[in-house]
């Protein structure tokens, strides 16, 4: 891979890079369109990274089907596939660890302890091997969006962070590997969570009081069999903290249990769907 990445350097050519866990779907293939589109070559990365789950998170039973992966990235133009063995990418004895230390906090970071100190660890390797030109990440993970793009910055990494609108079903259900997890009324259940936070950001409009949003998204997400709503907050898009008052481009987000599976969402005040750039 690394001999690859200074290849691409030396000639000049413009690499772009979407770094993923697998079990590909085409919230992963719009990325690598993308990235297609803007770039000279492309490369994806697949790898269920063990520092970022927690020890009674779902890492071993993460879906892993790779030659079908192999097969949708060679489909859609991709020109290096990586697909880094843990025990390459950790060697014994590890012990450097990238934070982002109030970004990392909220949101996912209350119930994921470690989890984006995991992530941006990881992320910052895979720069490290692939040195693309630009990254493309899915808005469906908007603080790990975030957290990304605040450690590119801070640590002055040479990539440019490619914020993608999220891909979801006709029901409104951000495309997501975990899904698989569903079962059929859980699965039926599932689109709620869009339509509680398009509600949610419905009225957390121009000046309103985000806590009468968080309320009206709230007693939606109520009406979701069996859901556990973990958090449900109105946050600004760029530090995620709380907002005081309602407006254009704040985020609605959250995270719910159904049955064995968590589920994230969010969706952008004054943008249909939860579109728009952060
Ligand atoms: P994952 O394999 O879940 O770690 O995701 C890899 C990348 O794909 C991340 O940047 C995600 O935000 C992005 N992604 C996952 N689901 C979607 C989706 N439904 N739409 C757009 N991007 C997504």
């Amino acid at each position: 891979m690394g001999r690859w990445a200074r290849e691409g350097l030396r000639a000049g050519r413009s690499t772009g890079f979407v770094p993923t866990m697998g079990a590909l779907h085409e919230g992963h293939l719009s990325l690598i369109r993308r990235a297609r589109r803007e770039n000279d070559r492309v490369a994806v990365s697949v790898f269920v990274n063990p520092a970022q789950f927690g020890p009674k998170e779902d890492f071993q039973r993460y879906p892993r089907p790779f030659r079908r992966d192999a097969a949708l990235c060679r489909a859609a133009g991709v020109d290096a596939l990586f697909v880094p063995p843990a025990g390459a990418l950790y060697l014994p004895g590890h012990e450097t660890w990238v934070e982002v230390e109030k970004l990392s906090r909220p949101l996912c970071g209350a119930f994921r302890p470690g989890h984006f100190r995991g992530v941006a660890t990881v992320v910052l390797k895979l720069f490290q091997i692939v040195q693309p030109t630009r990254a493309y990440f899915g808005e469906k993970d908007f603080q790990q969006l975030r957290v990304i793009a605040k450690m590119v910055r801070d640590l002055n990494v040479p990539v440019r962070v490619v914020a993608c609108p999220t891909v979801r079903e006709p029901s409104g259900l951000a495309l997501s590997s975990r899904n698989a997890f569903l079962g059929s009324a859980e699965r039926q259940a599932a689109p709620l969570l869009q339509r509680a936070l398009r509600e949610g950001a419905r009225a957390a409009a121009s000046g309103r009081n985000p806590a009468a949003a968080r309320r009206a998204a709230l007693a939606l997400l109520a009406r979701m069999p069996g859901a556990r709503v973990e958090y449900l907050a109105v946050v600004d898009p760029e530090t995620l903290a709380p907002l005081s008052r309602g407006r254009a481009g704040g985020v609605v987000a959250a995270a719910v249990r159904v049955g064995k599976t968590r589920l994230i969402d969010n969706a952008r005040v004054g943008a249909p769907r939860g579109g728009g750039r952060p």
